[in-house]
């Protein structure tokens, strides 16, 4: 399944609480209303459903004996069944549980049960930016800048590690209570071995596939700064910027880097635009280019953004 629609194609939002007795009769099957971890001793019960993914089901939990908050993966057994499958599982944990970032989804626990391997993260209770661009159509440049500048402190910190991520889209980037940005979903994830820059072989479709990958020449560092082109276009217009009505078309247009460039952006978010969708990788700008560029240095970047602005635009002073 590929997705070039930068909606993620998937998952409707959870509505309501997932432990009442009226919704989806699979989810009270599947998933108890209090969870336990015989391990640790450690309780949770199951609160409103966040999310779905390919495999989990994600919901808000607490601890039983500090009430704190938790974003539960849940991962049904019967899902992961195949060697290879609970495998990229298994490596998305591990890779998951060393990051420690202001702007990366905290990893705090996992564990399993007879049925379900749970995967304990920080709450992102405002779900993510795909989300808010479905309810806003498209963002203010002051507001990409806020975004983006905590995006790239995420991304810099995982680049540094020699993590590339593979999969940066705003189905991904999430949003806590305070509006703070936390990078997330480590399925694509992987550390770029010493000696080898470049992986050739990914398991699964980045939403936002860069030239080179099309063309099999590898997937570097530079992969992730053309989704993030990808990412702030679409922040900027509401759209992904090689849309088309087919995979095969949007394929074309990819490696034409045939894009429309909005007209009333103001010049530093072109030229940002244009540095990021570059078709040689070699010329790309990198990181430290767009934590640099006059966009996020010479333009006004929000501190704050009130959570209204999940839903309507802010206003600025
Ligand atoms: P999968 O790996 O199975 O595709 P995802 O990681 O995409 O699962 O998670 C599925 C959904 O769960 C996400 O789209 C999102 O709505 C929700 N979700 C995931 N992680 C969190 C989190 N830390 N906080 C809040 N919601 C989350």
């Amino acid at each position: 399944k590929v997705h070039v629609d930068g909606n993620d194609g998937k998952k409707k939002d959870g509505s309501g609480s997932g432990n009442n007795n009226g919704g989806s009769k699979k989810v009270q099957v599947e998933v108890p209303a209090t969870i336990a971890d015989s391990e640790s001793g450690r309780t949770y019960n199951r609160l409103r459903l966040l999310g779905r993914g390919g495999f989990a089901k994600c919901f808000e939990l607490r601890d039983t004996s500090t009430n704190v908050l938790f974003a539960g993966k849940v991962i049904p057994k019967t899902r992961v069944a195949k060697p290879a499958q609970r495998e990229k599982i298994d490596r998305e944990v591990a890779l998951h549980r060393t990051l420690l970032h202001r702007h990366v989804v905290a990893f705090h626990h996992s564990f399993e049960d007879e049925q379900n391997i749970y995967i304990i993260l920080e709450n992102c209770n405002r779900k993510c930016l795909a989300n808010i661009i479905r309810h806003r159509k498209s963002l203010t440049e002051p507001e990409v800048r806020y975004y983006l500048r905590q995006v790239a402190e995420g991304v810099r910190y995982l680049h540094r590690l020699q993590i590339v991520h593979r999969d940066l889209k705003l189905g991904n980037f999430f949003l806590t209570e305070n509006m703070d940005v936390k990078i997330g979903d480590f399925g694509l994830a992987t550390n770029v071995e010493e000696g080898e820059e470049k992986r050739r072989t990914i398991c699964g479709t980045p939403n936002y596939i860069a030239p080179e990958v099309l063309q099999k020449k590898g997937h570097g560092f530079a992969a992730d700064m053309w989704a993030m082109g990808c990412a702030i276009y679409t922040m900027l217009t509401g759209k992904p910027p090689f849309e088309t009505a087919t995979l095969k078309d949007t394929y074309a247009r990819i490696l034409d880097v045939q894009y429309v460039m909005p007209p009333r952006l103001v010049t530093s978010s072109k030229a940002l635009l244009r540095a990021l969708l570059c078709k040689d990788p070699l010329q790309r700008l990198t990181l430290d280019g767009v934590i640099e560029h006059g966009f996020l240095t010479k333009e006004f970047v929000p501190t704050r953004l009130p959570p209204t602005a999940c839903t309507v635009e802010p206003k600025f002073p």
